[in-house]
């Protein structure tokens, strides 16, 4: 497959001609899940600790045991294959055991190289590399990249997509939730994680949604990207403090949609604009009236009484005509919809 990729007994005897013919011989070790930029700087500094490296990649039954049994993510074979790729790796093995020390014993390489912020004082191996003259070297991560921040932000980014074309039948009910001054405290141009903070009875009104069996779906106005005041990647950084504080209790935010234009853009998304309304109403099937929408404005409101959502705001005591009912908090706004439902459910007399 790759002239590079060895088998224990065949990287041995590589290991010893390369010796033979004067060249230093490193070794590192890793599971090389998603090849990133950290892992290629990291190689490619390794690399000038010797000049043959060999690269040793933890397989598939070893990371399910020292990482998750969820990983990794590509196989043992390709994982190898995208190594051996890379103009820094002379050779790759594949590693069985979850430490590399009967690799080290066998290859026993001029240098050991790691990555990441051990100390090589730390490092378990140090004294089997020594006991043979061999030199121990960390290399500390370059790019703040890894695997499982990738995988963190592509799940997040998996709840922004567009609404994907093909529809989706479903029995859900929703109810739509305006992010800003509804779910949490209405900071201008909000982009800071660490100011996230729930209003009042969101909680628990959510946990009721929940049982209730709505799914619950934010709609969310965000000019600030527009207009420059923060970024899309700081938005979704703030989407997931709000993730953060919801999930211990349980609760899923199923979807994300999002404005990120300015009004100057006038575009059909930002609200009272109706399209991600619509939007998640063809994503997920449903009619309007099986649904609600919960904002802290008129803009909410509009949208939502454009679809004949019906919509109740939370306005303090400033009571807003658009809306179907007004509520001074996120509870009130929850036991409407409850009240509401408990009235569609119960039997009508003749
Ligand atoms: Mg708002």
């Amino acid at each position: 497959m790759n002239a590079k990729i060895f088998d224990r007994e065949e990287l041995s005897r590589w290991v010893a001609n390369q010796r033979s013919l004067g060249f230093k011989v490193g070794f590192t070790c890793g599971a090389f899940d998603i090849l990133h930029a950290g892992h290629v700087e990291y190689l490619t500094r390794a690399r000038e600790y010797c000049d043959r490296l060999v690269a040793a990649v933890n397989s598939d039954s070893s990371i399910r045991t020292y990482k998750s049994p969820l990983r990794p993510i590509n196989t043992e074979e390709q994982r190898q294959f995208v190594l051996a790729g890379l103009e820094a790796v002379d050779a790759v093995t594949l590693m069985h055991e979850v430490r590399p020390a009967p690799l080290l014993e066998l290859l026993k390489p001029d240098v050991y190289i790691k990555g990441g912020d051990y100390s090589t004082e730390q490092l378990k191996s140090k004294a089997l590399i020594e006991s043979y003259g061999g030199q121990v070297v960390c290399i500390p991560i370059a790019f703040p990249t890894s695997t499982s921040d990738i995988l963190k932000r592509a799940a997040l980014l998996s709840l922004h997509e567009d609404a994907p074309r093909a529809e989706r039948k479903g029995e859900q009910r929703l109810v739509f939730l305006d992010r800003d001054g509804t779910l949490i405290r209405d900071v201008p141009f909000l982009h800071d994680p660490s100011l996230v903070e729930l209003m009042p009875g969101v909680l628990e009104g959510l946990r009721m949604l929940e049982d209730a069996g709505f799914t619950l779906v934010l709609i969310t106005n965000q000019q600030g990207i527009g207009l420059g005041y923060y970024t899309e990647h700081e938005f979704i950084e703030v989407n997931r403090a709000l993730l953060r504080k919801v999930a211990p209790a349980g609760i899923n935010i199923a979807r994300i949609y999002y404005c990120p234009h300015s009004q100057a853009d006038l575009c059909q998304c930002r609200k009272p604009g109706s399209l991600l309304l619509e939007n998640a109403l063809r994503y997920y099937g449903v009619k309007p009236e099986r649904c609600y929408l919960i904002g802290d404005s008129a803009a909410d409101c509009v949208a939502g009484e454009r679809l004949r959502i019906p919509s109740i705001v939370i306005s303090g005591d400033t009571p807003v005509q658009e809306c179907t009912q007004t509520g001074r908090s996120f509870t009130d706004a929850v036991n409407w919809i409850m009240a509401s439902e408990a009235q569609l459910a119960a039997p009508t007399l003749a």
